[in-house]
């Protein structure tokens, strides 16, 4: 029940209406019986109020999402060192003031993983797309030192920025990362025989590229036999990719584990207590899928 010691949390995104995370918070706060609240605030820029914002009401954290995840990071205190080589957060800490970013998008994704009992350390694992989630994907990735990164990126406007971002990745995790060029097939081909991971993280595969692969089948059906695929999106449940990718033989994941733990590990920052993971994946299931986990 909200009373007058309700400590407010919330979620700065321009469209923010959308999402999971306050379902997510507030049936955390509930099951624990923490006196808190979650709301989501569509807010599409004002982004130095936003943040005092933060400290004047006294927020104890905020998750963010575009336009918030760059934008914000002029105003806040201090990032983690994830934060300050993605240079993106989606988690900021209030401490009495003092306001700490941090990016937890790739942490979620390797502690989804962890789940499974699967891990990228020395593995060799290739990536499709490096947009906002796959570049977080990457340097988690890294930073759990696979053996050999290789990121298949469209050679548009933002290719160079993107292959100097996975230098600096690489460098300060001692790990080699490729930057390849998407339209090369043939070196797709070569390098997905050799890989333990195919990790999606282009949009190819929901919404209007609902019904779309994003590699070609020939070249996926060149995919080491005993590689696992994982797929950020997790509307539709199993995307084209995943449904040929499980056809084909291999062990597949989507991307719900990683939005239950990108959640996980901020609500850990601002509580200090776990997420109840079992319900708040129920409560998901239902919400997504109209379906109860087994
Ligand atoms: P984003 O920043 O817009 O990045 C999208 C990436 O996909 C870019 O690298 C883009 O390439 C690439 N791409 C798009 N269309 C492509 C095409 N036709 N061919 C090749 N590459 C293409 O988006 P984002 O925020 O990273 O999100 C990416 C996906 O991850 C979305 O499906 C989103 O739903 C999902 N996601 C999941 C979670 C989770 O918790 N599971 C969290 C965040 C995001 P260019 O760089 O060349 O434009």
């Amino acid at each position: 029940m909200i009373d007058g010691h309700t400590q407010l949390y919330g979620f700065y995104a321009n469209p923010a209406k959308h999402s999971l995370s306050p379902l997510m918070h507030n049936l955390s706060f509930k099951t624990l019986g923490i006196n808190a609240t979650y709301l989501a605030f569509e807010i599409p820029e004002h982004f130095e109020q936003a943040a005092a914002a933060i400290r004047a009401l006294d927020l104890g954290g905020i998750n963010l999402s575009h336009p918030f995840k760059t934008a914000i990071i002029d105003y806040l205190d201090e990032l983690t060192p994830t934060a300050q080589l993605l240079g993106a957060v989606n988690t900021v800490t209030n401490r009495n003031g003092y306001l700490i970013g941090d990016s937890t998008d790739g942490a979620g994704f390797i502690a989804g993983l962890a789940q499974h009992q699967q891990s990228v350390t020395a593995k060799t694992v290739s990536v499709l797309g490096a947009g906002g989630a796959g570049l977080a994907v990457i340097a988690a990735v890294a930073q759990n030192q696979a053996k050999v990164i290789h990121v298949f990126k469209r050679q548009n406007a933002t290719f160079d920025k993107i292959v100097q971002r996975c230098h600096e990745i690489g460098d300060a995790t001692q790990v080699e990362i490729q930057v390849h060029p998407y339209a090369d097939q043939a070196e797709m081909t070569r390098i997905l025989a050799q890989s333990d991971y195919l990790i999606n993280t282009t949009n190819i595969g929901m919404g209007q590229a609902q019904d779309q692969l994003p590699l070609p089948l020939t070249t996926l059906e060149a995919l080491a036999p005993a590689a696992i695929v994982c797929d950020l999106i997790y509307v539709p449940k199993a995307t084209r990719l995943l449904q040929q990718a499980t056809a084909l033989g291999h062990t597949c994941y989507n991307g719900l584990d990683m939005l239950i733990y990108q959640g996980a590990l901020a609500f850990e920052e601002w509580t200090g207590e776990e997420m109840p993971v079992p319900q708040v994946t129920k409560a998901l299931y239902e919400k997504l899928y109209a379906t109860v986990k087994i």
